[in-house]
């Protein structure tokens, strides 16, 4: 018989484990062992490689092939993070971590998962339980109010908010409701009033209905037409233009698309695009689309939503009266754990509208009385965890002037990395200018030509870094290929120490290194670091005879 063997609950009681796992006292023993191990891991992470040397199927390696037929103690439970779990993860909370975009952890952060652990319920209505809904709603209006928002997105409109898992997941659950309000108000407008032929005409309109977005659009967009049954057109968007897509090439688009007998019924919009930081003219976008109130516009700042908690960005906040949903990840740069994914909307009636489906046993006065949130249905899975919680606990740990103060710090981190990058023209070029704390760079052929910002327009309000347009170089394939070849192989070079962890992207047929240091732990000495190490590289490589001249 197991050490774990449950006396104490009478004769039908067989179990061989405690109910909860372990008793009262094991929990707290157990938890201070792991709360320490966390606490460990965080102060080793800048000593430890931000990448793994593992290779593919080293796990199955180091586990048994069948599940334990018996409980085991925890400390060895505990025992095998260390051993097998460690050398398979790739460490994104380490301040050598410059990839992607940032998975953000705190230590608020955790203990609000915590908590939403230890309360662990469904939470599809508001009875399931009362707090875990209008925690969200008051944390939701809270953080709109924090990147200055339009008003319409607060609940105390039509409007309000909600916390998805992801920002695809948001893209999915909004292209949804266009797609049902766009099949709506056309079937309307027929006058088509019978359910069979409103449901025969709605599949023929389906496949007729195209989500389009820039060519620089997060690939969720195409992923969320793919899931929603319509069509997706992307529009390609230039350098010369700093990747933004504008008003003039949205029209273009929906003219052509509506000339060919489609319908247009969705258009994403991005602040920040995952390539460059690309943020879309939202003004001659939104002259654009006063013609076509059928469109639902939905704009995904999924990382760079973080910075309007900056006075200096918030006049991009003002352009959101544009659209009819916005999302940002506080996951990515807002302090908050992976997942809180904030989707608010200008209209939760289309939400609805689109999704709820109320059988007999999901019925209750409360739902029925119309006076609470039932968020189960401004999504698309049924039950959703209580993560409301570890964003309160960051907010309130912060405050609005710690947020702002977390964002600059991480923006004067990218100054100085840029700074550094101009004061090396000689062998690094800018690809765009800096944005969002992101730099995105290409190594320079021996001879190559340099990457030139245009002149800042004086008198324009915007913060320094969005006034800057590059100027073409007028770069031949030939000088591509070259500086494409180069620039991939010091990216793969600096990937192989292990030492720090860059993204590698293609834009617009150009190799570039993308370096973004926005994770809590990000500071100047691993700035300054990874130039050096990159400096290091590329001199190395170029130091190499051209093979092409000889
Ligand atoms: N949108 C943009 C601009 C992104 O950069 C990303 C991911 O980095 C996403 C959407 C997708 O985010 P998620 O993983 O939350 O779906």
């Amino acid at each position: 018989m197991s050490s774990h063997t449950n006396q104490t609950n009478g004769a039908l009681d067989e179990r061989s484990v405690p109910p909860m796992g372990m008793t009262g006292q094991a929990f707290l023993d157990a938890a201070g062992s792991v709360v320490n191990d966390i606490e460990r891991y965080y102060t080793s992470l800048p000593s430890r490689p931000v990448l793994p040397s593992i290779l593919p199927g080293y796990l199955q390696k180091l586990l048994p092939s069948a599940p334990p037929t018996h409980g085991e103690p925890w400390a060895d439970i505990e025992s095998d993070i260390e051993r097998t779990i460690m050398p398979g993860i790739t460490h994104w909370q380490s301040p050598k971590y410059m990839a992607f975009f940032a998975a953000s952890s705190t230590y608020p952060g955790i203990l609000g998962e915590m908590w939403s652990a230890a309360l662990t319920s469904a939470n599809f209505n508001w009875i399931c339980s009362p707090a875990v809904t209008e925690l969200e709603t008051i944390v939701l209006d809270w953080l709109a109010q924090i990147l200055a928002l339009p008003d319409l997105f607060l609940s105390k409109g039509e409007g309000g908010g909600v916390i998805q898992g992801s920002a695809s997941e948001a893209v999915v659950t909004v292209m949804v409701a266009a797609r049902e309000r766009y099949i709506r108000r056309h079937l309307e407008r027929k006058g088509v009033t019978d359910s069979d032929e409103i449901e025969d005409q709605s599949c023929e309109l389906r496949g007729n209905l195209v989500a389009f977005a820039s060519a620089e659009a997060h690939s969720s967009t195409k992923k969320g037409a793919i899931i929603a049954g319509t069509r997706f057109r992307s529009i390609p968007v230039h350098r010369s233009n700093g990747y933004a897509l504008t008003g003039k090439q949205v029209r273009a688009k929906i003219e052509e698309l509506q000339a060919r007998g489609l319908h247009p019924y969705y258009l994403g919009v991005t602040l920040g695009t995952t390539n460059t930081c690309a943020v879309d003219d939202f003004e001659s976008i939104a002259e654009v689309a006063k013609d076509y109130p059928d469109i639902w516009i939905h704009c995904d700042a999924a990382y760079t939503g973080s910075a309007l908690v900056l006075p200096e960005y918030q006049y991009l906040s003002k352009q959101m009266t544009l659209v009819d949903s916005f999302n940002m990840n506080m996951h990515k740069w807002l302090l908050t754990n992976f997942d809180a994914s904030c989707l608010y909307v200008r209209k939760r009636k289309h939400l609805t509208d689109a999704l709820s489906i109320t059988p007999t046993y999901l019925k209750n006065q409360f739902t029925d009385s119309g006076l609470v949130t039932d968020y189960r249905d401004w999504q698309i899975p049924l039950g959703r965890r209580f993560r409301s919680l570890k964003i309160w606990f960051v907010l309130r740990t912060w405050g609005v002037e710690g947020l702002k103060r977390h964002i600059r710090h991480h923006l004067k981190l990218a100054d100085l990395f840029v700074e550094l990058v101009k004061s090396r023209s000689d062998i690094f070029r800018l690809l765009t200018p800096p944005k969002f704390a992101l730099t995105v760079l290409t190594i320079k052929p021996r001879d190559g030509k340099p990457l030139e910002l245009a002149e800042v327009i004086k008198g324009d309000p915007r913060p320094f870094q969005d006034q800057q347009i590059p100027i073409d170089p007028e770069t031949d394939d030939q000088e591509l290929q070259k500086a494409n070849d180069i620039t991939k192989e010091v990216y793969t070079k600096l990937d192989e120490t292990k030492e720090f962890f860059l993204t590698a992207s293609v834009v617009g047929g150009v190799y570039t290194i993308r370096v973004v240091a926005v994770n809590p732990l990000a500071e100047e000495k691993y700035i300054r670091r990874v130039f050096e190490l990159l400096v290091e590289i590329t001199e190395r490589v170029l130091e190499r005879p051209d093979e092409t001249q000889v």
